[in-house]
């Protein structure tokens, strides 16, 4: 046996404990761990913005059931990827972030970019440590790769100081280390799931939710033959969309606050009663609804509202024997009784008026003519990444998903700037796992602004280099929310600074971000027109080894159809 460093150590254990994606930036002390990333036979993907590199690294946590792994240098560069941190945490997508670290000895004298990084990443990590020696490195990464996965999955940090990355040991002196074993599958009391069953027999308007920890789950199966059999209606949360899929006859999307509101009795099936469920409280809900709640995570259980059963259990074996149990007694819902014709007519009602707008191809364009339009197009089961305001909220309703786990937005977070980290790990998963499968990354103007100038910039220069033929569309409006109209914006311009008089929400009018392509001596497509629309997507999807930008112009003041109730305004406290 020889000797062996750090770096060479870390990137070892990390391969051994299954990671498979590093997306990360080098400097100073990560270099060579960088490289020796590679030699271990990891993936190394070089981004331009750590933030955007954790993004990545914990889309391909979730996309894959693995953590990714994301790097960066001490201070500054680490200090970058706490968004991200946080945002995987409260998405509960397992993500390790490894930072480089000023040299021991150098810490508490003014070293070069030091950092308490260990306790910054803390508030958003199940853990956080630095390995004390070479030795011990194999033994935090077990810990902190398994933390990221069992139970509730979510967010580790380990901290490498430049000194023990580039230390090197005897091998025969660094303790053999064992893998991080099998997720246990938590089962659920079988009391409970029969409490569920009566409850859902007896319910007269029973409603299911499915939430992104079933599509994390992969209890689609599951979760698709309950539905099927019992005949229930579901609605899914955003990123719940596909676990059952969206063209399903169950579906009752289109209405959904509906219901929400008049439901007596919910299946919440790996979902959170958070802001967007509305807190599973009046008046988005009805006061004596019977919440059946079923979550991995104790601590997640009666949270906002008292379950009537509340069930710490995996999905896939509580999904399973609820099912047996109703087969057994032979309950299906009939799709004769009144709830279901209430929903029934509240669907037909809505898609009515959203066709009636998704028709509407008059220019300046309006979001659901963009969306309607848009999905023609797509191809197949695309992967869909989707950020800002009304470009999310409108395009989820627009856009289907009909397999798990094909859409990507800003979560429960709410974190815009997701986009580009987000597509490229989309992109790789894709090139690993179906390579047939494109990836589309819907954006408004002010998100795509987010992520690509404000923090990931360059990371469009990530895609083309690595290959990833992302198709970028962004719904251009001019603003944040919206913008102001052209005559407006050019008055704003001709009336001196603008620092008092234009809108915080506006952006400059029009603005051409497809020429971002032509960095890369790529053409970019810019559409005001339906028709122009679809020559883009349609030569967009030609190209296959290169990211691709539609700028597609609506109008500043395009707006979502009028809701029951306004969007996260109602406070009663
Ligand atoms: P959504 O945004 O779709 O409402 P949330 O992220 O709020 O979903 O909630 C997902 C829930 O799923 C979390 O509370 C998480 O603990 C839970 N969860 C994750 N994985 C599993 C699993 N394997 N079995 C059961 N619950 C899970
Ligand atoms: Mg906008």
């Amino acid at each position: 046996m020889g000797d062996i460093d750090g770096n060479t150590l870390l990137a070892r254990s990390l391969k051994e404990q299954g990671v498979e994606y590093v997306f990360g930036i080098v400097g100073f002390p990560v270099i060579e761990f960088g490289m020796a990333c590679q030699m271990e036979g990891l993936h190394y993907i070089g981004m331009r913005n750590e933030q955007a590199a954790c993004y990545a690294a914990q889309a391909i946590g979730y996309l894959t059931g693995k953590p990714g792994v994301c790097l960066a240098v001490s201070g500054p560069g680490f200090l970058h990827t706490v968004g991200g941190l946080a945002n995987a945490q409260i998405n509960c997508w397992p993500v390790l972030v490894i930072g480089g670290a000023v040299a021991q000895d150098h810490e508490g004298i003014g070293g070069f970019q030091e950092c308490n990084q260990v306790e910054l990443a803390r508030p958003y990590c199940k853990y956080s440590a630095r390995p004390p020696s070479v030795p011990l490195i194999p033994m935090h990464v077990e810990k902190a790769i398994r933390l990221t996965m069992y139970g509730r999955p979510g967010a580790a940090y380990l901290d490498l100081p430049a000194n023990i990355l580039s230390q090197r040991v005897l091998e025969e002196i660094v303790p053999a280390q064992y893998k991080v074993g099998p997720i246990p599958v938590i089962y659920p009391q079988p009391s409970l799931i029969e409490k569920a069953a009566n409850m859902l027999i007896q319910a007269k308007r029973p409603l299911v939710i499915v939430g992104k920890g079933a599509a994390y789950a992969r209890a689609e199966t599951e979760v698709t033959n309950l539905v099927n059999y019992t005949n229930l209606p579901f609605l899914a949360t955003p990123m719940g969309k596909g676990v059952v899929p969206d063209v399903h006859r169950n579906s009752i999307a289109p209405a959904r606050s509906l219901a929400l509101q008049q439901a007596d009795c919910i299946l919440l099936i790996g979902a959170r009663l958070n802001w967007i469920l509305h807190f599973g409280r009046p008046p988005r809900f009805s006061p004596d609804v019977k919440v059946i709640q079923i979550d991995i995570c104790a601590e997640e259980l009666n949270n906002s509202v008292n379950s009537a059963v509340a069930i710490q259990t995996d999905i896939k074996p509580a999904i399973l024997q609820l099912l047996q149990i109703l087969e057994s007694r032979k309950y299906v819902f009939d799709r004769k009784n009144d709830w279901w014709n209430q929903l029934n007519k509240k669907c037909s009602d809505n898609r009515s008026g959203a066709q009636a707008m998704a028709l509407d191809v008059s220019t300046p364009l309006n979001y659901y003519a963009v969306f309607h339009h848009l999905q023609q197009l797509f191809p197949q089961n695309p992967i869909i990444v989707s950020e800002g305001a009304n470009t999310m909220d409108i395009g989820r309703a627009v856009l289907t998903n009909n397999l798990p786990r094909h859409r990507l937005d800003a979560g429960t977070f709410g974190t815009m700037g997701v986009g580009p980290g987000f597509a490229i790990a989309a992109a790789l998963w894709c090139r690993h796992y179906a390579p047939n499968k494109r990836v589309i990354c819907v954006e408004g103007d002010s998100a795509f602004g987010f992520s690509a100038f404000g923090f990931s910039g360059m990371e469009i220069e990530t895609m083309v280099r690595y290959k990833l033929p992302i198709i970028i569309v962004i719904v251009n409006n001019s603003g944040i929310y919206g913008g102001v109209a052209k005559e407006v914006y050019s008055e704003f311009q001709e009336s001196g600074e603008g620092t008092r008089t234009v809108p915080p929400t506006t952006l400059a009018f029009s603005t051409r971000y497809e020429k971002m392509m032509e960095l890369f001596g790529k053409q970019g497509h810019f559409c005001e027109t339906i028709p122009e629309l679809q020559n883009a997507v349609k030569a967009a999807l030609s190209v296959e080894d290169s990211p691709s930008i539609i700028n597609i112009i609506i109008s500043p003041s395009a707006d979502r159809r009028p809701q029951t109730f306004a969007w996260l305004t109602e406070s009663k406290l």
